[in-house]
């Protein structure tokens, strides 16, 4: 882990849940009509030229025929324009997004909603006004997907091209053109001679191709994820083959795939054939932590799991990763009873709270806060140093860790015996 991800990492994890519970909450709610406003707005965009925009939308909905309509695209519009004056010159770094409107809370009935994202983890890349009957919440739903990096190369025998996957965005950078002859040789010259300039042509241009490849990856290797190689056969094969990337990078192909066209849009349909590869990389990591926590399980000492153990062990300091399925939606409860002594249940949160009776003294227990438990978790474990990762449930044994485990468990720095 570099020192960079130490610091910034366990706030960055929380920033994202955040994120991600308030884009839940805004893909649930439905506008009547075509009243809900979504305005994405890049960190250089002057928020004067932002309100000026609001300004002039407002106008214009003068026009729409539907009073009703009319009149809560208005409302959005000024709620947004209320929301704007809290900002000087430009917004945040990397921009906010912003939601207004009327959305429909049933029996005819609607209420005013207004949330500002600042900050998201991915800069805005443009400004977007955006007026639906739901919210636009897909350009942040892909800065939250888990972010890889994947070093991309396409190539054939007279053409390649490098470039970055960055979570889903595609980078294209560099390109390259070979001077191999066809397979056609002139009159005149030798067969043999023709085909061992051929063989050495293309062999130069493999390397070229490598060195342009090792000029953008090698500098990057321990970020990368993984190198996608694709293009026509048998061309990707030989590059492999022929060990021509520097060594730790060839360590890190994922895979070869098989693209129509070697120009900068080969790299995209090289992401679009390597899918599954991705999806797998992706789920790997997640996997390797549960591997870990279940060899700890069956045979060392080193796991916790379970709400109440895990959350004994973090507040001891002796949690080193805290492995939270991704799946979880539950609250927490604290408890205090007459005597003064707190507990802690984590229940579904759609639950009502149950009665609880104190763990020491068995006394009837009142509930004096509720929180979401993934915040709760997150907060003891930024103050003691511990990692979080989420963990999806899309492999077996991350759906374990949501149906056996209550979604919450940790690897041990040292074993405590709870
Ligand atoms: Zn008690």
């Amino acid at each position: 882990m570099s020192k960079q991800e130490q610091e910034d990492g366990p706030s960055e994890d929380r920033k994202k849940y955040e994120f991600r519970k308030v884009i839940e909450e805004l893909q649930e709610y439905e506008g009547s009509g075509t009243q809900l406003v979504t305005i994405y707005v890049p960190e250089d965009k002057q928020i004067s030229s932002v309100v000026a925009h609001v300004t002039q939308e407002h106008s214009e909905a003068s026009n729409i025929k539907s009073k009703q309509t009319r009149t809560n695209v208005q409302d959005a519009l000024k709620s947004i324009k209320d929301r704007l004056r809290y900002y000087e010159t430009y917004p945040p770094e990397n921009g906010m997004v912003l939601f207004s409107g009327a959305v429909d809370t049933g029996g005819g009935r609607s209420d005013m909603i207004t949330r500002v994202l600042e900050s998201p983890p991915e800069p805005v890349e443009s400004f977007r006004y955006h007026c639906d009957s739901e919210f636009l919440t897909e350009p942040l739903e892909n800065m939250l997907a888990d972010k890889g990096l994947y070093g991309l190369i396409v190539l054939d025998r007279r053409e390649a091209n490098v470039g970055w996957l960055k979570g889903k965005r595609v980078v294209p950078v560099k390109s390259a053109s070979s001077l191999v002859p066809g397979k056609q040789r002139k009159g005149g010259q030798s067969a043999q001679r023709f085909a061992r300039l051929r063989l050495e042509a293309i062999d130069n241009f493999y390397q070229e191709v490598a060195e342009m490849a090792n000029e953008l990856f090698v500098p990057k290797r321990h970020e990368i994820d993984g190198i996608l190689v694709g293009g026509p056969s048998p061309t990707k094969e030989e590059f492999e083959d022929g060990d021509y990337l520097h060594h730790e990078l060839q360590e890190e192909i994922l895979g070869l795939f098989d693209v129509a066209y070697t120009d900068e849009s080969g790299l995209y349909d090289l992401v679009d054939n390597a899918e599954d590869a991705l999806a797998d990389a992706e789920i790997m990591k997640d996997k390797a932590e549960m591997e870990e926590f279940f060899e700890n399980l069956y045979d060392g000492d080193l796991a916790t799991y379970g709400f109440a153990q895990t959350r004994q062990n973090l507040n001891m300091g002796s949690v080193d990763r805290l492995l939270i399925s991704e799946d979880l939606r539950s609250d927490v409860v604290t408890f205090e009873c007459p005597n003064g002594h707190t507990d802690y249940e984590m229940v579904d949160s759609s639950d009502d709270t149950p009665d609880h009776a104190c763990s020491e003294c068995g006394e009837s227990a009142e509930e004096t806060d509720r929180e979401d438990a993934i915040e709760h978790l997150m907060t003891l474990a930024e103050q003691r140093g511990t990692e979080t990762k989420f963990i999806s449930t899309d492999f077996e044994k991350g759906e374990q860790l949501y149906d056996a485990f209550g979604g919450v468990a940790g690897i041990l720095r040292y074993s405590t015996g709870v």
